[in-house]
């Protein structure tokens, strides 16, 4: 065995029992780990801290764009989100549901009551009932009894308002964790005694405890295209993560890192004396997230002019375009999910749960297809689609049956 290896961070030592550090965040889609640069405590204190505040800052576009992590976990959910005059929260799925008590029951004077409630499924209320039971004080066959023989349903289905979603990337916290994944990436290249050694102190300092002047004078957002971003786009999706490093003649290390393919940035590693002319890359798809690859040598070359020539001007219109391409994909991706959901609720009702099986009857295809145009158009139109259940669909709703 050679020497032994130490993490970047600290002197601690690295063994089998390492815990893996995401080289590209998890949550950015990163599947690469090491367990050969950070030690486990630096491996949490990161993920507790800088890791998290990035992963934070893109929990908007995660759950608008529905990407996974790159361990396969779903995006997170937006919780109590303004809405027109209601609350909503949007689900790690990407629907909206409101935030509303699920039932509410007033009691009347002449003893009766009326029960309303609010539910996105019969999952929903099958979760519901034995809550709803107890404040009735009846078992819930009573209840499912009642509401079938006396109440009256109805399938209610609206869109909300508009959300307005605050998207800021970048804060300092981010950036630090952006520069932990680059001193990492570089590590793997270089071995870690190259990132302990002097040129890189400045990095790692900002990394483990922030610095101002730092942040200040060697990050730098930069809103160019990334050369070759064609070639990228096609291999690693529209909406690809990149760590691209590279070094000159005189050890001056650029780190750029470009988060979906909407902006970047530009860390100075190591302003001279780093080791010289080398390069290191890795590039994730958030789309695809088995789709990755950390060879330098077989993605597109970045040259470390281009690199260290940040565009100083923030270029908003070209940030604008990109972002609202974002959204585009989101818009038609929510559209085909919402489509699909009312299809298969409106086949469902009607019994049809084999897409293979054709409808014979002339009537039922007609009925069908008429539905589902009804609650296209209203769903397309933002209105309100109600449809009264019968007693028999309630009771089959109540009880979590399939019709
Ligand atoms: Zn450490």
């Amino acid at each position: 065995m050679g020497a032994k290896t130490l993490c970047i961070f600290c002197e601690a030592e690295l063994g089998p029992d390492t815990k893996p550090e995401h080289i590209m965040l998890n949550a950015l889609g990163g599947r690469r780990t090491t367990k050969r640069v950070i030690c486990s405590k630096h491996n949490n204190d990161f993920g507790g801290g800088i890791d998290n505040a990035l992963a934070k800052q893109i929990e908007v576009l995660r759950n608008l764009l529905q990407l996974e992590s790159g361990t396969g976990k779903l995006p997170p959910a937006l919780k109590n989100l303004q809405a027109g005059s209601e609350r909503i929260n949007i689900r790690n799925d990407g629907r909206p549901e409101l935030v509303k008590p699920p039932f509410t029951v007033t009691d009347l004077p002449d003893g009766k009551f009326n029960v309303e409630f609010l539910a996105r499924s019969s999952e929903d209320i099958k979760k519901m009932l034995p809550h709803l039971a107890a404040r009735l004080r009846m078992t819930e066959e009573e209840v499912i009894k009642q509401i079938t023989q006396n109440g009256q349903a109805a399938i209610v289905e609206m869109q909300p308002d508009t959300v307005h979603h605050h998207i800021s990337l970048g804060c300092e916290e981010a950036l630090r964790s952006m520069a932990k994944s680059c001193l990492v990436l570089l590590a793997t290249v270089t071995g870690n005694g190259a990132v302990k050694a002097a040129p890189f102190a400045a990095a790692r300092n900002y990394v483990l405890n922030g610095s101002p002047e730092f942040n200040k004078e060697r990050t730098q957002i930069d809103s160019r295209d990334v050369p070759s971003v064609d070639d990228l786009r096609n291999r690693f999706g529209p909406f690809f993560n990149l760590i691209y490093i590279r070094s000159d003649d005189a050890g001056r290390v650029i780190g750029h890192f470009t988060i979906y393919n909407a902006i970047s940035w530009q860390i100075v590693l190591a302003e001279a004396g780093g080791p010289p002319n080398g390069v290191a890359a890795i590039v994730s798809n958030p789309l695809e997230p088995a789709t990755w690859e950390d060879v330098a040598s077989s993605l597109p070359d970045i040259p470390f002019g281009w690199l260290d020539a940040a565009d100083r001007v923030y270029e908003i219109e070209r940030a604008r375009e990109r972002l609202v391409a974002m959204v585009k994909h989101h818009v038609d991706n929510a559209r085909k999910t919402e489509t699909a959901r009312i299809c298969d609720d409106v086949f469902a009702k009607h019994g049809v749960t084999d897409d293979d099986q054709p409808i014979a009857d002339p009537n039922a295809q007609q009925t069908i297809v008429g539905e589902i145009a009804r609650r296209l158009a209203a769903h397309a139109l933002g209105l309100r689609h109600e449809q009264k259940l019968s007693p028999e669909e309630t009771e089959a709703m109540l009880r979590c049956k399939k019709k």
